[in-house]
């Protein structure tokens, strides 16, 4: 059984696949906060601002079998020319993400991109692995295809992360849970020049904004 919170077109909007067009598929649940509010402050990972609670979302529900949620993201990928990609997301998708649903996205046409807080092990087969790490919480992948970094987190700086073999390496300003239009939110405004500002002494380091929220397009 797979449960999925939402799934949806849209264009990524962050990190090197940045304005490729994805099937969006939110995993829901996640390891490092149960998603309710009464257990943020407790909670490993508390600056979410995602809702990965239940299957309620949009094209969100229950999946008895890989071959019927791959089915059902295929239809959300439009019959046009463009290789199919799908950006496993959540929650964190590696609670749910195996071996059999990757073989049927594949089957299904899709290249498969994963956005992971990096706690668990990844199976075989993801074509695009992007590990956001989150506060203390022990990351066990050690290679991944871009390294995004929630910045600035104080029990997560950069150089503890660049033991990690990735092809690139973003800082993504911090924005407030609550504020979900980045122009009206002040702290990611100066969250944004801290990181411009590490990126500026620390070249390995680029500076990626979330274009979808800058956009209205998520
Ligand atoms: S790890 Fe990701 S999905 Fe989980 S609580 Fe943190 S930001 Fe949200």
């Amino acid at each position: 059984m797979y449960r999925v919170k939402e799934a949806f077109y849209t264009l990524q909007g962050e990190g090197a696949q940045a304005g490729r067009a994805a099937v969006f598929c939110r995993f829901s649940k996640c390891n490092l906060w149960t998603g309710r509010e009464k257990d943020r402050a407790g909670a490993v990972c508390d600056f979410c601002d995602t809702d990965f609670v239940g299957t309620d979302g949009q094209n969100g529900g229950r999946f008895e079998s890989a071959a019927a949620l791959a089915a059902h993201v295929r239809n959300l990928w439009p019959d046009k020319p463009g290789t199919p990609y799908v950006v496993c997301t959540g929650g964190e998708p590696l609670l749910q993400l195996d071996k059999p649903l990757i073989d049927a996205l594949h089957t299904a046409g899709f290249e498969i991109g994963v956005e992971t807080n990096g706690t668990l092990a990844a199976p075989d087969g993801i074509d695009w692995l992007c590990v956001s790490p989150k506060a203390d919480a022990e990351v066990v992948i050690t290679k991944c295809d871009e390294l995004k970094l929630v910045y600035p987190q104080p029990l997560a700086l950069p150089e503890r992360f660049l033991g990690i073999r990735a092809r690139h390496y973003f800082l993504s300003p911090m924005a407030s849970p609550s504020a979900p239009e980045q122009s009206a939110d002040p702290i990611k405004q100066s969250n944004t020049r801290k990181a411009t500002e590490y990126c500026l002494a620390h070249p390995q380091w680029r500076l990626t904004l979330q274009m979808h929220k800058i956009l209205g397009i998520d």
